[in-house]
This record gives C-alpha cells, structure tokens and sequence, in this order.
C-alpha cells in the first residue's frame, strides 16, 4: 500500500523529511500544502540576497519536485483554507513544516514605535515577502542603524545595509529595497550583543564577510579580544573550536586600516538593550553596560548609555505559528514533540520542531529522523483518500490552487533578466499563471 503524506510548508525541512521517506518507500506519496505560490520557504526568504550560492540548493529541491508522486498546492493557508484536523482525516501523516516566521519579542519600552522592527519582517522586506513588500522599514534620512543580537541574522541585516550596489549585483535584492537603501546612505550600523565577543553566535564565514566589504570597516567595541577563549567554552567539542575561528577574525578586524571607507560596522559588546527611545518614531536605544560570569552568563553593571539610531532592527530569534487545535508551546515558540512526533499522525520538522537554529543543511538529517519515525510508527489506510479528497475539498471552497508547474512560469518571468527580479506581490504572481 502507498503511504499517502501531507507536508505544511514547502521549505527544505519539509522537503527534506519527504526525501528521507521517498528514498526507502519510493511509491510514497507527498503533497505539499504551501500558503504562497512559491515554493522553498527560508532558502527564498530567509538566505541574503547576496547569498546565491546557499540559493543553489534550489537546483536539488527543483529535482526533487521532478519526480513521481511529488506535488506542490500551492496559494492554500492551512489553518484558513483547510485546517490540520482535514489533513489528518485525509492523509496518512501530517508533517508541520511551517518555519518560524513570527519575531521574538524583547519586551522593554518603546518596542512598538515607529523604526523598531523584527528581524523577520525585516528580511522578509528585503527578500521580497509578499506580505511584507510595503514595510518600508529605512526612513529616508536614515544615517545610522542598530541590529540587535550577535547571530548571523543579523550580520545579514548589517551588511546589507552598507553593500553597495555593485557589491550586491550578483544578489536578487528587490528593486524597492535597493533603492530605500540607496535613499537613505546609511553610514554607521551598529551589532549589539548582551555578551562578549567569545560568546558571540556568528559563525566564521558569516563574519569574515564584515571584513570584505569595500565601504564598510567593521570596529570592535565595548569589549577587549581576549587572548584566549574563556574556561566555560569547551574546545574538545567543535561548537567551541569555532568559536576560537571567531576570536581569530575579531583580531584581525582590530588590524585593519580604514583606506578610505566611509562606513562603520560597530560591533558593540556587553551591551543589552533596555528601551527604544524616541517620541513617535525611534531616535536612540538605551542600554545597560554588562558582564559577565565565569559562565559566561550577563548580568547587568546598572551602567546606561544611549546610541542614537534611525532605524533598529532586532535579530533575537524567531518563533513558530500555533496552528489550530495543535498542541503548541508559546513560551518557546515551538510545537512539543518527541523528535518530530506531535500526536497520533501529527508530525513537525525544522524550526517549528527544534527552535530556530542551525543552517539549511541542518535541516536534512534533523529531518530524516522524523522521516524514520514516520514510516516506524504510520501504515497506509486504504480508507484515506489522500489527495484525491483535498483536491475536492479545495474545489468546493473555491481555492484557487496552484501548481508546481505554475511556480515554473513564475520563475521563467523572474529570469528573464540576468539577476532574478522577484515577483512580491501574489495577484501578479496568479497573472502570470
Ligand atoms: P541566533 O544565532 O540564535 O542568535 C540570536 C542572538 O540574539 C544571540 O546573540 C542572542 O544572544 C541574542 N538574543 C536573544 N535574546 C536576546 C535578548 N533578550 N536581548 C539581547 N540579545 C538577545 O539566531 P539568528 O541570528 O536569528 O539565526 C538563526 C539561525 O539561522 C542560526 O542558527 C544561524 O546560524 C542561522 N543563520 C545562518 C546563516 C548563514 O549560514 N549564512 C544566516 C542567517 C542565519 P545570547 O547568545 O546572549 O542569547
């Protein structure tokens, strides 16, 4: 008998899980229940534009799409056009593999004033989310910004902030965030990180690239490099051998010379926001000097000092979306499951299963596991339709459901041109089809 799987989010942890189960039961079959037209989630709205290596997993998963039994319905929200209890009644497993596309909030006053974002809306803005295509988040007098948060978020955010357009011509930024940001000239970013330059969660590619960039001179500030890595880092585990790859690049950002840069990346250390300050928009963020313990935990000094900014952006985490009548966690921002497993025929993989860490190819073990217990614990019901049962369900509200085959006319029209120009917006995306 086929299993018959229904996959929420058409992302690579979603894709991902389908290819562990595909690779042992081949005759599975997997629709791909996707809210936007598009397909491949993060790698599409989440990766740097200027990223377009990361972007060519893309050709793997257009394969992967290619086969038997493979299909994406697309421009259908679960949760408003179906629900997960559908899914469950029509399919043999139901996997959740919706990402976490909502902001950690940090909680201090002035969170909501105007200029304040969340990374995610923020990225999701540059990366043309059509749900955030009219953010216009850079005022046009916009000199200076604040990232808050030591991850690879946001450097991301940093950088793309000082890249000029010829540094970003490889890149498929939108048109509409080139030119916010050429408006604007920002010329000083701040990266402020609550803990020190050892316990910075940058990995070493990511932060070599804040020394590679023509107008920008990344400066450490707040905090000294340390010689060597602190005792709570262990170096016999290779989380803590990156981080010593990390000091080594802090070192060399001490080394360089300006030559003529006009643009400053401040990596501010020891430094967390305690409010936004401003009247009806941003103008400064008010912080609290820290230290740390031997475990390398902050606590605050009761020190205060402002940074003016135009523009903050907060890059603290993600959180995933509940889905109705699923168990869902709203402290940590995730589904509770037992390495995958919500209930009975109830899956999750990715962030919405782990929490909003690790790159692209994390994904695709963490996934396989899940895979593995999916075809351990479920056997195909010649009862559920699959499918078949969802498709008339769709016809019957009206869905205007779309198609791999669809997504394929989507990307000829945003290749026309040398570098991608993407479609943000879905009613052009449905006109094209
Ligand atoms: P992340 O790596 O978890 O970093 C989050 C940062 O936010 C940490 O520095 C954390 O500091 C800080 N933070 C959290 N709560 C805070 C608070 N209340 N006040 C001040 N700071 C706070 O998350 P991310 O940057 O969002 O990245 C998510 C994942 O995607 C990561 O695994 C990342 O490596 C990956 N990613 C990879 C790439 C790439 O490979 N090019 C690009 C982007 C993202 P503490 O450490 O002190 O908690």
């Amino acid at each position: 008998m086929t299993l018959k799987i229904a996959v929420i989010g058409a992302g690579p942890s979603g894709i991902y899980v389908a290819e562990g189960i595909k690779k042992k039961l081949p005759d599975t079959m997997v629709d791909f229940i996707e809210r936007l037209p598009t397909p491949f989630g993060l790698v599409r709205f989440g990766v740097a534009p200027d990223h377009q290596g990361t972007k060519k997993v893309i050709n793997q998963y257009e394969k992967f799409f290619d086969q038997d039994g493979i299909r994406l319905i697309g421009n259908v929200e679960v949760g408003k056009d179906i629900s997960v209890q559908d899914l469950q009644e029509h399919y043999d497993a139901v996997v959740i593999a919706n990402g976490a596309r909502e902001d950690k909030r940090l909680g201090i006053p002035g969170e909501d004033l105007d200029g304040v974002y969340g990374s995610a809306a923020f990225v999701s803005w540059y990366n043309s989310h059509p749900d955030y295509k009219d953010l216009s988040p850079i005022p046009e007098h916009a000199k200076s910004a604040i990232v808050i948060g030591n991850g690879n978020v946001a450097i991301d955010v940093a950088r793309i902030l000082v890249k000029s357009a010829e540094e970003m011509s490889d890149s498929d930024l939108a048109d509409y965030t080139r030119a916010a940001i050429d408006k604007a000239s920002i010329s000083d970013v701040v990266i402020a990180g609550r803990r020190g330059p050892a316990e910075a969660s940058f990995t070493p590619p990511e932060l070599r690239e804040l020394g590679k960039l023509e107008h920008a001179l990344p400066v450490i500030e707040g905090a000294v490099i340390p010689d060597e890595l602190p005792s709570h880092i262990d170096t016999s585990q290779p989380a803590g051998r990156i981080k010593g790859k990390v000091l080594d690049i802090f070192r060399s950002f001490t080394e360089m010379e300006r030559d003529g840069k006009d643009k400053t990346i401040h990596l501010q250390f020891l430094a967390s926001p305690t409010a936004f300050l401003g009247e009806e928009k941003v103008e400064a963020v008010q912080f609290e000097r820290m230290e740390l313990n031997e475990d390398g935990k902050p606590t605050g000094t009761g020190e205060l000092f402002d940074i003016p900014a135009d523009l903050v952006v907060s890059a603290i985490g993600y959180y995933s979306q509940p889905l109705a009548g699923v168990p869902f966690d709203e402290k940590l921002g995730r589904y509770p499951n037992e390495e995958g497993l919500i209930q009975d025929n109830l899956y999750v993989v990715g962030w919405g299963k782990r929490g909003p860490s690790g790159t692209i190819p994390t994904n695709r073990p963490c996934s396989f596991k899940t895979s593995q217990i999916i075809m351990d614990q479920i056997t195909a019901n010649p009862a559920k339709q699959g499918g078949q049962a969802i498709d008339k369900l769709l016809a019957e509200k009206g869905c205007k459901v779309t198609t791999f085959a669809d997504w394929k006319a989507i990307d000829a029209a945003e290749t026309k041109t040398e570098a991608r120009q993407k479609i943000a917006s879905v009613d052009e995306m449905l006109a094209i089809i």
